[in-house]
């Protein structure tokens, strides 16, 4: 692709950004698609982020993707907050619009892509999340929008599983069903799921432990917690196949990493900004062009 006088640009902000896989998904979609675009990591240090956001406009960017620690913060610059990235309370993507840029978060519906690929129904499932941190809120916002029947929540910290499950409660009604007199979300202690023995779960494993290069280890070991488990996604990317998803595996469920749902969002975030719709061969592409897909 030559760039000209035409050459849109989109990009990261965030602190770090160096070891971001941002620009390989997006200027690879550009360059099969077409797209006179260009993707670019910008790194913002602290204290720079209105600027950067209100700079990015002035220039004419078309669009940024936002990561740590910028996520929630970014939200005061905006003109506009898409709802469901509202109840998230995170920021993913900014896209441009006639006034400032709007803002997206396109972490769950990748999820929820990747999920619909491998055939897993989130509607009317009993789910076990492990994690209350940024990544987990996301999650549970997704499983109430998308009519998960009950969601037990298993955190380190106790407290920040309540907050989360409290969040979740507070949201009300979900979509599509019929309101239920007992709480969606319920947050329990790392050690209670064996009160939940008897049934099969979709299981959900947002916390960090695990990730390189502390890859040995899960946030549960015990086999009896794999047992409950139907199907288990680990959000991390980073190695492919983690503790957890050998665990699963082993009691005889299905599981899944989190590599496609960093190619789909960024691929969510690419349909917005330039409204193409991107094939399924495209996307299996590009995850196999991720370092970590192996
Ligand atoms: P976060 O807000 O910092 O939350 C971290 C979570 O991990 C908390 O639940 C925390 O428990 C738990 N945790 C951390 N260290 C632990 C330990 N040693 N033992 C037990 N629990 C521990 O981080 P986040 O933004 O939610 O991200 C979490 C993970 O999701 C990261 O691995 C990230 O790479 C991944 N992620 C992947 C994608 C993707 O596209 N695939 C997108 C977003 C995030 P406490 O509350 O007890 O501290």
């Amino acid at each position: 692709m030559e760039w000209n006088g035409q050459t849109r640009t989109c990009g990261l902000i965030g602190n770090p950004v160096e070891h971001t896989l941002s620009p390989l998904i997006q200027n690879h979609l550009a360059q099969s698609l077409g797209q006179n675009l260009v993707y670019v990591p910008f790194h913002v240090p602290e204290g720079g982020l209105r600027a950067a956001v209100e700079g990015a406009y002035a220039l004419n960017l078309l669009g940024l993707n936002v990561t740590v620690p910028y996520k929630s913060r970014v939200m005061e610059y905006l003109d506009q907050v898409d709802p469901a990235a509202r109840r998230i309370g995170a920021v993913n993507t900014l896209v441009r619009t006639g006034d400032g840029f709007k803002g997206y978060n396109t972490d769950m519906p990748g999820l929820y892509r990747a999920m619909g690929e491998d055939g897993v129904k989130v509607t009317g499932r009993k789910v076990l999340l492990l994690g209350a941190g940024g990544a987990a809120r996301a999650v549970a916002v997704m499983l109430w929008e998308k009519g998960a029947e009950r969601i037990y929540i298993l955190n380190r910290t106790p407290q920040r599983a309540r907050e989360l499950a409290e969040h979740i409660n507070g949201l009300g009604p979900q979509p599509g069903r019929e309101p239920s007199s007992r709480p969606l979300a319920e947050a329990m202690a790392l050690e209670d799921y064996p009160a939940l023995a008897g049934e099969k779960y979709l299981a959900i494993q947002t916390t960090s432990v695990g990730m390189y290069p502390r890859t040995g280890e899960a946030l549960i070991e015990d086999s009896a917690f794999y047992e409950l488990v139907q199907e288990g996604y680990d959000l991390i990317f980073n190695p492919a196949k983690t503790r957890f998803m050998e665990l699963v595996e082993a009691a005889g469920g299905r599981a899944f990493g989190g590599s496609r749902m960093l190619v789909y969002q960024g691929i969510i975030s690419f349909e917005l900004w330039t409204g193409e719709q991107v094939p399924p061969r495209l996307a299996r592409e590009i995850c196999a062009l991720m370092p970590f897909s192996k």
